[in-house]
């Protein structure tokens, strides 16, 4: 039997290849296979050796074009059959990427892994949109949830948002109206500031903000789509710009 290949699990940030890790460059500059998701942003793509190939396993609202199942007996067979594998995920492998599984799955079948960690959506958006996530004055806790996992309703949120507390809302447009309502519920206050952060770091990021009970209109007026996060929180209208656009969004 030839030598088995290692699958490197490499975060690729949320999109300006400027803040890729040096490791996850070096990676993609010699990269024989590279396995990346629909989020993974072109710029960053072009950084892979020209003699990659390259096979995208994009999730596309419609179809899924390969099950989880799939792509972990994709990184394996190839693996196995003895080439370097980099599986290029958005953000941070870690973090709602399903790094985790895809490396049970390769060390189940004997092959090895190497972790690479990127910055996720959530650092990216912060530094992009000048929100910190924790501030002296405002929060000392920060969170991030799925907005989209299995059922909404079954999720126990209480805690994670409030005062002194910061909330960053993963996978959340689609149902921002029921996080709102749900939050809402669970006594947080209708005037608690937010901001949705819509394609961070890349040329074409917005940021919107309004008070929470504003959200669903919010989304639907100025047409949010993924990617997007919601983070909710007192740190998201600390500056002059960030307080302007809170009163108009809250009149
Ligand atoms: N592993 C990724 C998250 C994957 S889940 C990470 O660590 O960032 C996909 C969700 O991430 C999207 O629905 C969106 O909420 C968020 N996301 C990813 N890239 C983003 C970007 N450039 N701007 C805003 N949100 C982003």
């Amino acid at each position: 039997m030839g030598k088995t290949g290692t699958v490197y699990l490499v975060g690729a940030g949320p999109g300006d290849p400027d803040l890729l890790t040096l490791r996850a460059a070096r990676l993609l500059e010699r990269a024989e296979l590279v396995v990346h998701d629909g989020l993974v942003d072109r710029a960053v793509l072009a950084l892979a050796s020209p003699q990659a190939e390259l096979i995208s396993v994009a999730k596309s609202r419609a179809r899924h074009t390969l099950p989880q199942d799939a792509i972990n007996a994709l990184l394996v067979r190839e693996a196995l059959a003895g080439r370097d594998v980099v599986r290029l995920k958005g953000g941070d492998p870690l973090v709602f990427g399903r790094g985790g599984e895809e490396a049970e799955a390769c060390r189940d079948a004997g092959v090895p892994v190497e972790i690479v960690p990127g910055i996720s959506a959530a650092n990216g958006a912060a530094a992009a949109a000048q929100i910190p996530l924790t501030h002296r004055d405002a929060s000392s806790v920060v969170s991030f949830v799925a907005g989209q996992c299995k059922g909404l309703s079954e999720q126990d949120w209480s805690g994670l948002a409030g005062k002194g507390r910061t909330l960053v809302i993963y996978m959340g447009v689609k149902t921002a109206p029921q996080i709102a309502e749900k939050l809402m519920a669970d006594g947080l206050a209708p005037d608690m500031p937010l901001a949705v952060i819509e394609n961070a770091a890349r040329p074409s990021m917005r940021v919107l903000r309004g008070p929470l009970a504003a959200l669903p209109d919010l989304v639907v007026q100025q047409r949010v789509k993924s990617p997007a996060l919601i983070v909710i929180g007192e740190v998201t209208s600390r500056d002059d710009v960030a307080v302007a656009q809170f009163a108009e969004m809250a009149a």
